[in-house]
């Protein structure tokens, strides 16, 4: 009688000739974002949304997507994506959705695209696989106003056109304020022009997002600074790619620790994010931290902080492309000149891209092991250091499945509820009824980067299929060509 009534009902759907609005995801462990267990479930889509979750049947004529024996996660946001051109290029973005991220979160470190409502326009107008956000960029905002005059503190005139364009960029779709206050255009910026401009976000529900202004012997200082800013201009605050970089803070992740435990204990919503490497990727420029590059002891001492010459491995020359791939101390000994005197004329013949193996893995575990540290890339399409495409299966895989440094529900939750309630995406990062779609079907006994410094855009294996707004974007090792991506804004789904 029951396969009678099943097989008139089906008959009936087929004469109706309408597919059914849902489909299932049957029998995955589902881990669902907030940090609790696994549990075995199903869970039904209908559009872009989860409307079911738990033990369901199949609706006649539902297309059926067996989980069984992997789990299923809400899609990976990305907090620090540096994708802004790459994702134009290539808007299926392989390296991206084979790690299983969904949404990027782009413009950080003080660089955003502007104006930021024509491109993110453009990605309206052209989709692509993944979500989008941008923040508004600091020295974005720094140059707009002072040209190629920034190399001094901006007057409060100057400030002050900075901040309307700070709140622009929010009017245009910005979810806050990103500095780089390490960086050239940034580093000459008073404390206080940040504090204005962070302010100018918050006034629009912005948070503040910084690589901080010394990630070396004064790295403190500059957590302190971060803090100060947050603080005095009433936001929150996230330390983008945290680290413990130079021999003089090695091993100084408990100081870290209480300090923003203090921070957070006093009322203020601060988090981090933290790639899972001992290796950061920047410019040349950057290690000089008061820009005296052709003095000898300003350099000498630069390159002993990072641990020394054999750690600096450049990526990019434009004057010199056969350095890619060789170490400041390998290129100086062919040379035959010290590392020292190769760093001044490199720089003078603009600079290059570098590698600096410079961090301690014990420091790195330590940091990521904090529940306020979420998982993020700082790499994006196109990059040239391996986070850029294995940054999340790398912490599923060796930080969870071997180094059982944390479980897998809490290296999800770092993935995706924590860093939608940082982005303020109330319908994202979490495997419930009324949900976005986004979603993470994967193996836990296999999931692992395999991209390197040699092969740094090598894909990720056991990511099975990735899902943004409920269309598959990615399938057993390769893009389907799909563009359910959105522009998301905080606070809500999709402008309009
Ligand atoms: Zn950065």
């Amino acid at each position: 009688m029951t396969h009678f009534l099943t097989a008139w009902a089906v008959a009936l759907s087929l004469l109706a000739a309408e597919p059914p609005a849902t489909w299932l995801i049957r029998g995955a462990q589902l881990v669902d974002g907030t940090g609790g267990p696994i549990r075995a479930g199903d869970v039904r889509i209908e559009g872009d949304r989860i409307v079911e979750v738990g033990r369901l049947s199949r609706k006649p004529g539902e297309v059926v997507v067996d989980g069984k024996g992997l789990a299923l996660a809400p899609g990976f946001i990305d907090v620090h994506n540096h994708s802004e051109r790459g994702i134009v290029r290539d808007p299926s973005a392989e390296t991206q959705v084979s790690q299983g991220i969904t949404t990027l979160v782009l413009g950080p470190d003080g660089e955003s695209a502007w104006p930021i409502a024509e491109y993110l326009d453009a990605r309206r107008a052209s989709p692509p696989a993944v979500n989008v956000m941008t923040m508004v960029g600091h020295a974005t905002v720094r140059e707009l106003v002072m040209g190629k005059d920034y190399k001094r503190k901006a007057t409060a005139d100057e400030i002050a056109k900075m901040a309307a364009l700070v709140e622009q960029g929010m009017r245009e779709g910005a979810a806050g304020l990103s500095s780089g206050l390490e960086y050239d255009v940034g580093s000459y910026s008073a404390t206080e022009e940040v504090v204005a401009l962070a302010k100018a976000a918050g006034k629009f529900g912005g948070f503040y997002m910084t690589h901080t202004r010394d990630e070396a012997e004064k790295t403190f200082e500059a957590f302190d600074e971060a803090v100060t800013i947050a603080k005095t201009a009433g936001v929150p605050l996230e330390i983008s790619h945290i680290k413990l970089a130079t021999v003089g803070v090695w091993g100084q992740t408990q100081r870290t620790i209480d300090l923003f435990d203090a921070a957070r204990k006093q009322g203020l919503d601060a988090t981090a994010d933290c790639y899972p490497y001992e290796a950061w990727h920047s410019n040349l420029e950057v290690i000089v931290p008061d820009k005296r590059y052709d003095d000898p002891k300003s350099v000498t001492e630069a390159i002993r902080v990072l641990g020394g010459a054999s750690r600096i491995t450049v990526t990019a020359c434009e004057a010199h492309p056969e350095y890619a791939g060789k170490t400041l101390e390998q290129i100086a000994n062919s040379e035959g000149i010290s590392p020292v005197a190769l760093y001044s004329r490199m720089v003078r013949e603009g600079g290059a891209d570098i590698i600096g193996h410079s961090m301690k893995e014990e420091d790195v575990l330590a940091l990521y092991k904090q529940p306020w540290v979420m998982v993020a890339s700082d790499g994006g399409i196109d990059n040239d250091h391996p986070r850029g495409a294995g940054t999340f299966p790398r912490v599923l895989g060796r930080f969870v499945r071997e180094k059982h440094l944390f479980t897998l529900p809490e290296a999800i939750r770092k993935m995706t509820s924590l860093p939608a309630s940082r982005m303020k995406l109330p319908d994202r990062g979490r495997i419930a009824p009324g949900r976005k779609a986004d979603l993470v079907l994967f193996d836990p006994k296999t999931v692992i980067d395999r991209s390197t410094f040699a092969e740094p855009r090598k894909l990720s294996v056991g990511i099975s299929r990735v899902y943004v707004n409920g269309e598959l974007v990615w399938s057993d090792g390769a893009v389907t060509g799909a563009r359910p991506g959105r522009v998301l804004q905080s606070g809500g789904s999709a402008r309009p």
